[in-house]
């Protein structure tokens, strides 16, 4: 039973919410509750009103078949809805309307995977299978969930179509879960059925057990960002338990994203509770051949797809490609910049994917916004790139005006501004570093001894003209001064 290994094993279900539909999965009512007047987008079907009678959205069919086959799943060609049954406010006809793999039922679709790369290894992350449901109402807190004096029901959220991705549980460690749901973001975008940006399109349950002990489930995590959060937590509290010789209880425990804390909601939830059976209101669907060739013909290009054909027209490495396809945005970003500049080659191919996944991504993530959030135009690096390689600018320089940039200033403007711009003029630069050696006498005397503490020296040039100085030319003038004053 024990085992002494501590191996990880975690597996994921992903919900997404299909938020690129219309309308909901059962009923005609928008889609885009988003910022809508609480319960305006509701009717009896997505209330579940007695003697209302849902409709499937083909749309939803489409969407789902676009899914399975970039997950390389086997399609269910056959298959009917069931009914899960349980009572909560946010479920006002006391069962959702799910699918289900047993008792003759079957999901969307079974199998398929997604391939992750962590510290250049590859890996299979094999999936159990997608099925489709609804999303249940939306439940509103004054405050927080603990203090609040009420709980009011927003049902537009209700009847919205989710997808739910199941992974075998194969995933070994917090990292591979992120890098996991990385690509399936990426996938998702690429396919076109969801925006996964939009606040509340993602929910996560995670089970989680050290080989050879009862597994814990930690529901409804919000977002990709705390996965890897509630995992890591939980494979502590695991292991910490274990150490402790305290025994691991199967459990269903909820993520706190307040406190950065699992904690117990029940001990015990199987199948049965849910009493499945078979949605009587609705047909059961079938699939054919010609229907998923159609998708198939119609499929948008995918990540991988780009990042080879990115390599090919843009002499990229496989490592650059793979990390800029990742955010569709951010690949259609870059291929628009370099594309309108004729003049472009191999190293300014480069040059611009670097300066957008390094100083771009970063300013995006630490103010916490996408691309289309900020005023940055694609011909912004393409101007950045040509003044850094004609002299005009140090990198230096390009990298201090990154922020104005994001506010949509022309490098033209923001050098203007500044007045930051190259200095090159030897005599200026003469002058500043004569200055620098009349105020250091005794750095100027360690040169004698370590020929690195010119650096210092070079560095205080930079100082003093505010990162302006040409560094090739400053060091060339410092080593001729100093070789003149037979320092060196
Ligand atoms: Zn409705």
């Amino acid at each position: 039973m024990s085992s002494e290994s501590n191996e990880v094993m975690i597996g994921l279900e992903v919900h997404i919410q299909l938020s690129n539909l219309k309308t909901k999965l059962f009923c005609s009512c928008s889609n885009d509750y988003r910022g809508a007047v609480p319960n305006s987008y509701v009717c009896p079907i997505c209330i579940g009103l007695p003697g209302s009678l849902p409709v499937v959205n083909k749309k939803v069919i489409e969407f789902a078949t676009r899914l399975a086959i970039v997950l390389n799943c086997k399609i269910n060609q056959k298959f009917w809805f069931f009914r899960k049954q349980y009572f909560y406010v946010d479920l006002a006809k006391g069962f959702q309307i799910s699918q289900y793999n047993k008792a003759g039922g079957r999901a969307f679709a079974d199998g398929g995977k997604i391939t992750i790369k962590l510290n250049s290894h590859k890996k299979d992350i094999i999936l159990n299978r997608i099925h489709l449901e609804e999303d249940p109402a939306r439940l509103v807190h004054k405050g927080s969930i603990a203090t609040s004096p009420y709980t009011l029901v927003d049902y537009n959220r209700s009847g919205v179509c989710l997808i739910e991705i199941v992974t075998e549980p194969v995933i070994s460690s917090p990292e591979e879960a992120r890098e996991l749901l990385k690509q399936l973001k990426s996938i998702v975008q690429y396919s076109g059925i969801s925006n996964l940006d939009l606040e509340g399109s993602v929910r996560v349950d995670a089970n989680i057990s050290i080989k050879g002990y009862e597994r814990s489930e930690v529901k409804n995590i919000n977002s990709f960002k705390e996965v890897e959060r509630a995992l890591r937590h939980e494979i502590i509290r695991q292991k910490n338990l274990l150490k402790r010789g305290k025994p691991l209880i199967q459990e269903t425990r909820h993520w706190d994203d307040k406190r950065r804390i699992t904690i117990s909601l029940r001990t015990k939830e199987f199948e049965a509770d849910y009493r499945y059976f078979p949605e009587q209101d609705l047909v059961p669907i079938e699939i054919d051949n010609d229907f998923i060739q159609k998708v198939k013909n119609e499929l948008p290009e995918m990540p991988n797809e780009r990042s080879v054909r990115l390599r090919r027209d843009y002499y990229l490495s496989e490592f650059d490609s793979d990390n800029l396809v990742l955010e569709k945005d951010i690949a259609d970003f870059y291929e628009d910049g370099v594309n309108s500049e004729a003049l472009f080659g191999p190293n300014e191919y480069k040059q611009y994917c670097n300066w957008l996944m390094n100083d771009i991504l970063r300013w995006l993530n630490e103010h916490n916004k996408v691309l289309k959030d900020t005023k940055l135009h694609t011909h912004q690096i393409v101007d950045l790139i040509k003044y850094i390689n004609e002299g005009k600018i140090t990198t230096k320089i390009a990298k201090s005006i990154i922020n104005d940039m994001m506010n949509g200033f022309s490098i033209h403007e923001i050098l203007e501004k500044k007045g930051k711009k190259r200095i090159s003029d030897e005599k200026l630069l003469v002058n500043f570093s004569n200055e620098v050696i009349d105020a250091n006498p005794k750095i100027v005397k360690d040169c004698r001894e370590n020929p690195k503490a010119i650096e210092a020296l070079i560095g205080r040039v930079m100082g003093k003209t505010r990162g302006q100085a040409d560094p090739h030319i400053t060091r060339a003038i410092m080593v001729h001064l100093l070789k003149e004053k037979g320092i060196i």
